[in-house]
């Protein structure tokens, strides 16, 4: 038997009711916030992730679905390419690809998608696992670095976490500063770490020499203790950092959204600068995080693009949907209707009514003439249909239909133009 690749898994109803239930809820929230949509490929150059990412990151350095491509002639090298493992750096190609910088305003887009790291598979961790997310890129001169837009962008998601009903989770933020003033705490961080790296795991150490920031990914309980006497970014901020960094908490605290500091927070991929955030959720376990993000103003330029400010974030919406008290069954839709057509002939005359039903956006169930009638309302019965709707010849001649409401069993004689009304009254 063939079976789902590792690491990957199929969604099924009456679970992807409640997946539908949040991207709906998604779209709805992007909207009230003139936010767009922007569909990028799912394979990509693999340099877009080695220069946007970053070549030291676990995600480039170790995660990465990537393979050569057939070379177009024989003389030819294969271009390498690979599944996203995020989204941002296909929104931003796409944002430099199109010269979106040319049009009014600030970009806010959104996307909704699958993405692929290959990591060690457990619960809430999965190797094809999905994203809903967005990005406000644009020209400085479109306001794209204020702290404003910060602000916003976690006003939506706390907007987002209430219409889904996910409560108890904690915002906890940081500024990881800027090309001006990252360097001097990277320096002080090799210069702290070169009397204590040789105590740590090999990672680390490599980690110490390449991109010492990456130390805080560090997982290893030993190394801990360690990691937490190293020196801050907070203490290495320049003024306008620390400036903006203070009116992003303002805002917040005057839109009362709560949210705890957290000086170790740098995040997994090296084109963050400034503010830094994650949302976790405590019933989630050890994969504790629903969502991240955080500035990347250098991005577009690291990329050959003009410079353009951004931030954005990705909601794992796996995690998400995992996190929703909803049931399933509350949010899985049933069949308004099972129509039993009885006895030969009736099939056509069945699925003519169904047809007029569904065009009144009745969701109708359709039966069999093959079936007895006790074992269509005993079908419907078990797929939780509200009515079931007999179809006989005698119903055909009058144009009258029985109607039983399967809940309370009573039975009703109900004219053809009265149906979708009728049944549409009793809906749940
Ligand atoms: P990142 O792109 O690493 O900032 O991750 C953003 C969010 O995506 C995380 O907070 C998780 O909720 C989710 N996520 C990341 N990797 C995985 C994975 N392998 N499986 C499921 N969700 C993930």
């Amino acid at each position: 038997m063939i079976k789902s690749v590792r690491g990957t898994r199929d969604l099924l109803p009456p679970e992807t009711a409640v997946w539908n239930f949040v991207e709906a809820a998604a779209r709805d929230v992007f909207r009230i916030y003139n936010f767009h949509e922007i569909r990028t490929p799912i394979i990509e150059d693999l340099q877009l992730f080695k220069r946007s990412v970053g070549e030291e990151t676990d995600i480039v350095s170790k995660e990465m679905f990537a393979w050569e491509d057939r070379a177009r002639a024989e003389s030819e090298k294969g271009q390498w390419l690979a599944l996203r493992p995020e989204n941002t750096a296909g929104v931003v190609r796409a944002y430099i690809e199109h010269k979106m910088w040319e049009r009014p305003g600030l970009q806010k887009l959104f996307y909704i998608g699958p993405q692929f790291r290959r990591e060690r598979p457990q619960k809430g961790r999965y190797r094809q696992f999905y994203q809903i997310g967005a990005e406000v890129i644009g020209p400085t001169a479109a306001g794209s670095e204020s702290p404003a837009v910060d602000a916003e962008v976690l006003e939506m998601l706390v907007t987002l976490l209430d219409r889904v009903g996910i409560s108890g989770w904690e915002l906890q933020l940081n500024s990881v500063g800027d090309a001006n003033c990252r360097p001097k705490y990277f320096a002080a961080l090799q210069e702290a770490l070169r009397d204590v790296v040789k105590n740590m795991c090999s990672d680390c150490q490599r980690r110490a020499e390449t991109n010492p920031l990456r130390v805080f990914d560090c997982k290893v309980p030993e190394d801990q203790p360690i990691i937490e006497k190293l020196p801050r970014m907070s203490d290495y901020l320049d003024e306008s950092c620390r400036t903006h960094f203070q009116a992003v908490q303002d805002i917040l605290r005057s839109l009362e959204v709560p949210f705890v500091l957290n000086s170790r927070l740098v995040r997994g991929l090296d084109y963050y600068t400034r503010t830094a955030f994650e949302f976790t959720h405590g019933a989630l376990g050890a994969q504790n995080a629903i969502l991240g993000g955080g500035r990347y103003d250098g991005l577009s330029e690291n990329l050959g693009g003009p410079p353009a400010p951004g931030i954005g974030f990705a909601i794992g919406e796996d995690r998400f949907v995992m996190a929703i008290q909803e049931s399933a069954e509350a949010v899985s839709s049933k069949p308004d209707v099972y129509i039993a057509p009885l006895g030969a002939g009736m099939d056509r005359e069945a699925a003519r009514l169904a047809r007029e039903l569904r065009q009144h956006d009745v969701i109708v169930e359709l039966g069999n003439e093959s079936f007895r009638l006790k074992k269509s309302l005993e079908t419907a019965s078990k797929i939780g249909a509200r009515f079931a709707l007999i179809v006989g010849e005698n119903e055909i001649k009058a144009n009258e239909f029985a109607l039983k409401n399967l809940a309370t069993g009573e039975q009703i004689t109900v004219p053809r133009a009265g149906l979708a009304t009728k049944i549409q009254s009793v809906r749940g």
